[in-house]
C-alpha cells in the first residue's frame, strides 16, 4: 500500500491550502474562519513518479475543552497513528507560538518521520523570527507559501525522502 502524510497543526496556519495545492482540487474546506475544516480527507498524490496517501486534518488544539476542537484533535491523532510521515505545518507569519511547542512534544512522543514545513512565507526573503522554528527541536524547517506555491518542490522532495 501506498505511504501516509498526514499534515498537521494548528488551525488556520494553511493546511487545506496546502493539501488542495499539491492534489490539484478543492477538495478539502479553506475558509478565513479558524478550524473549519472537520473531517479528515484522503486523496491521492505523486510526486517525482512516487505515489503517496495525503490526509488533511483538523486542527490541534491540546487544552482546549470545545467539543469541535476536541473532536479535530483526535482526527489528528488518529490520522498521526496511521501515517509514515508527519507534516508538521506552522504559521510563519505570525511566529513560533506556544501550541506549535505542545504540538511538537506530541509529535516527537509518536516516533514518526516529522517534516516541519513554515508556511505563509510568501516572499523569497525569511522573517526575522523564522529561525525560532528550529527550537522545536524537529530538524531544518522548510519554507513554503501554499497560496503562492513557493517552496513546495523542495518539501514535497524532502516528504518523499523520508518513505
Ligand atoms: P487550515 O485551517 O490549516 O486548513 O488553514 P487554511 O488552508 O484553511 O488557510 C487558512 C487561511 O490562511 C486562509 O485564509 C488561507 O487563504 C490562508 N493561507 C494559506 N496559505 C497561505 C500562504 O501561503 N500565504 C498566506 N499569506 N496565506 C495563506
Ligand atoms: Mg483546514
Amino acid at each position: 500500500s501506498k505511504p501516509i502524510v498526514a499534515v498537521v497543526g494548528r488551525p488556520n496556519v494553511g493546511k487545506s491550502t496546502f493539501f488542495n495545492k499539491v492534489v490539484g482540487e478543492r477538495i478539502a474546506i479553506v475558509e478565513d474562519t479558524p478550524g473549519v475544516t472537520r473531517d479528515r480527507i484522503y486523496a491521492e498524490a505523486e510526486w517525482c513518479g512516487v505515489s503517496f496517501a495525503l490526509i488533511d486534518t483538523g486542527g490541534i488544539e491540546p487544552d482546549s475543552k470545545d467539543i469541535i476542537l476536541s473532536q479535530m484533535r483526535e482526527q489528528a491523532e488518529v490520522a498521526m497513528a496511521a501515517a509514515d510521515v508527519i507534516l508538521f505545518m506552522v504559521d510563519g507569519k505570525e511566529g513560533l507560538t506556544a501550541a506549535d511547542r505542545e504540538v511538537a512534544m506530541m509529535l516527537m512522543k509518536t516516533g514518526k518521520n516529522v517534516i516541519l514545513a513554515v508556511n505563509k512565507v510568501d516572499k523569497a526573503q525569511l522573517p526575522d523570527d523564522f529561525y525560532d522554528f528550529y527550537e522545536l527541536g524537529l530538524g531544518e524547517p522548510i519554507a513554503i507559501s501554499s497560496a503562492n506555491m513557493l517552496g513546495l518542490g523542495d518539501l514535497l522532495d524532502r516528504i518523499v525522502e523520508n518513505f
